[in-house]
């Protein structure tokens, strides 16, 4: 018999959706009448902006014609749409990128998960906790790791606690490390980096030869002006960094797929015998062997998402999120409740009153409120104490649950 992956044995049971899911359905089987409101989820909930769905169905029509059908594309997406978001993206930044430095891909969660198998084996990474699991749970399965321990931490990996006592910034390694994942602004925390963090952060993989794999999938959700919103704006970046970066949050592309790898030219890596090797050319061969680009009435629409008249759209939709994120933080604040995020983030980070566990609170938040949200406990062993609130739902909802909050712990 074939043998299995037996890193695969190492993951811990997909447990936290799963178990939100039956605490969920045990309350509403036993009280049906309840309108319990989810804000647990990480998906958005707003249509696609007209502009973008014209385009895509433009797309469509292309299909149908022999004269503007489409075949196989470029695997490392269309030219035209690594240019619009150089240009419209990446330029208003002061980062200039080509295009072979561009790679558009079906989403950022693949993205994050296939970077590794351009890194060997023996690289000490370095994650955050709490963090989207998706970093953590890929150097598992590729064996990266030994097994957990009864906290969650696997053996192998440096982990870098973000916690109410560090403002939920990582503290820069004292040993050396060699691959860095960062997430800003951060799933689940909602906090962001300042150019003077991310500055640290650049300065020390410069001086470590270290990696940095930067996730920015919520930049679009920035609303401070200083903030950066790649990690490019730090000199040196791109000798040290490669961006992810994705549709699926910005344009609302959870459902239609698209995103994108920035790997500089200038990036390398060296070879077993020690020599430099670039990391461009190897995920080039990456994506050319194993990856077969994105479907172009997919890559049109993705490219309407930087017209004037899209982008308008756009920045309409996040700007709704962003304004149910407001109500969320400020009803809770007002509660007694202490909040993090919300303000560059679709994500409320809060820690439970009464020094509650994250599922305790959760059970409470459920049982008397009738409100669903994330306990921290599942992103990490430090979010434990906390809970996620997502700014991804109805705006009536968004105040209902805000209501009911401060009815159940406003003084
Ligand atoms: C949602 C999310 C992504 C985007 O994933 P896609 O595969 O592009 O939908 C990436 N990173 C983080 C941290 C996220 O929360």
């Amino acid at each position: 018999m074939a043998r299995i992956n037996d890193s695969y044995l190492k993951l811990q049971a997909g447990y936290l959706f799963p178990e939100i899911g039956r605490r969920v359905k045990e309350f509403t089987d036993a009280n049906p009448e309840a309108a319990v409101i989810r804000l647990g989820i990480g998906d958005v909930t707003l249509p696609l902006a007209p502009a973008v769905l014209k385009a895509f169905h433009d797309g469509v029509d292309d299909m149908a014609k022999g004269e503007s059908f489409h075949g196989y594309g470029p695997e490392q997406g269309y030219d035209w749409l690594s240019q619009v978001i150089i240009d419209k993206a990446y330029k208003p930044l002061g980062v200039d990128l080509k295009t072979s430095e561009v790679f558009i891909s079906d989403g950022s969660k693949c993205d994050c998960a296939n970077i590794l198998d351009i890194f060997d084996l023996g690289n000490k990474v370095a994650i955050c906790d709490p963090v989207y699991p998706v970093y953590n749970d890929t150097n598992v399965m590729v064996g990266r790791t030994g097994e957990a321990d009864d906290k969650g931490y696997y053996a192998g990996i440096h982990y870098m606690p973000c916690i109410g006592a560090n403002n939920f910034t990582p503290a820069i390694p004292t040993e050396k490390v060699d691959v860095i994942y960062l997430c800003y602004p951060n799933n689940p925390t909602g906090v962001v980096a300042t150019r003077g963090d991310l500055k640290k952060w650049v300065d020390y993989a410069l001086a470590n030869d270290a990696v940095i794999l930067f996730d920015a999938a919520y930049e679009a959700f920035i609303t401070e002006a200083d903030i950066p919103h790649s990690i490019y704006e730090i000199e040196g970046a791109r000798q040290c960094a490669i961006e992810f970066r994705s549709f699926s949050k910005t344009a609302g592309f959870t459902g239609v797929r698209c995103g994108l790898v920035v790997v500089p030219e200038e990036l390398m890596g060296t070879t077993a015998s020690g020599e430099k090797y670039s990391f461009n050319k190897l995920w080039n061969r990456r994506q050319t062997t194993k990856f077969n680009g994105v479907s172009y009435p997919v890559q049109k629409a993705a490219a309407a998402v930087y017209s004037d008249e899209g982008w308008t759209q756009i920045k309409k939709n996040i700007d709704y999120y962003m304004e149910n994120a407001r109500i969320i933080r400020e009803g809770l604040t007002s509660a007694g409740i202490t909040c993090f995020g919300g303000v560059n983030a679709p994500y409320i980070w809060l820690e439970t009153p009464e020094g509650m566990s994250s599922w305790d609170f959760f059970d409470k938040l459920l049982n008397e409120c009738h409100v669903v949200g994330t306990p921290g406990s599942g992103f990490g062993p430090s979010g434990e104490g906390y809970f996620r609130l997502s700014a991804f739902g109805a705006r009536d909802n968004v105040e209902t649950a805000v209501q009911r909050i401060k009815e159940k712990w406003g003084k």
